[in-house]
């Protein structure tokens, strides 16, 4: 295929965060954030290698608004890695918030990777904790299984789906966002930032369809 996406073997899927807080509903809900639920199902039939993360904070979070004195969801922090966006309390470890969405349906993911477990750190990538240097393995796990081929969606692409995405590409991986399998929150203009990034650093951003 004259995009490169076609699926051959050395390709991963990662599935964001599509946990119930970040649903309509949810604590931290990114709008329409449930309608990509089945696309999601969909896709991840034709990979044989999925990965699945999980949002995973403990209680008093740092990325909490309700951690810090004075401050409302949205507003920013200047963190000692740089701003911080806090956020309503969300995904909360073992809370049903945290859970997947009860219809995210991918039974053969091998691996469930848990971020953000550092209460004085965010971690929006599946790669790198927000200071972008304290690794999580995945690439590790990634080189060591040949996966050289990176797929991404889920929840939130302005957040934790670009961060995940600039990352891998920065590891060298081949990367490509899944765009119609991600909604946005859209913080201040984030969603038009997350695409002029990601073009920036030759991540393509293709449509579900555009992997059969
Ligand atoms: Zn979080």
């Amino acid at each position: 295929m004259s995009d490169g996406a076609t699926i051959d073997g050395n390709e991963v899927l990662i599935v964001i965060d599509v946990q119930n807080d970040f649903c309509p509903g949810g604590a931290l809900a990114v709008p329409r954030g449930d309608e990509i639920v089945p696309i999601v199902n969909r896709l991840a039939a034709r990979f044989r290698h999925v990965v699945l993360t999980q949002d995973w904070h403990p209680r008093g979070h740092f990325s909490f608004a309700s951690s810090h004195r004075g401050k409302k969801p949205f507003e920013s922090l200047a963190a000692p890695y740089g701003p911080q966006v806090l956020w309503p309390d969300h995904c909360v470890q073992g809370m049903p918030g945290a859970a997947f969405h009860p219809e995210l349906d991918i039974p053969h993911a091998a691996l469930v990777l848990r971020k953000g477990m550092e209460p004085t750190i965010d971690s929006y990538s599946a790669f790198y904790e927000n200071d972008r240097k304290t690794p999580t393995g995945l690439v590790g796990y990634l080189r060591e299984r040949s996966l050289n081929r990176v797929f991404i969606a889920g929840l939130a692409f302005d957040f934790c789906v670009r961060y995940s995405a600039e990352d891998a590409r920065r590891e060298g991986f081949a990367v490509f966002v899944i765009e119609d399998a991600c909604r946005g929150i859209d913080v201040d203009g984030s969603v038009g930032a997350t695409r002029a990034s990601l073009a920036g650093l030759g991540v393509s951003c293709i449509s579900a369809l555009a992997t059969a």
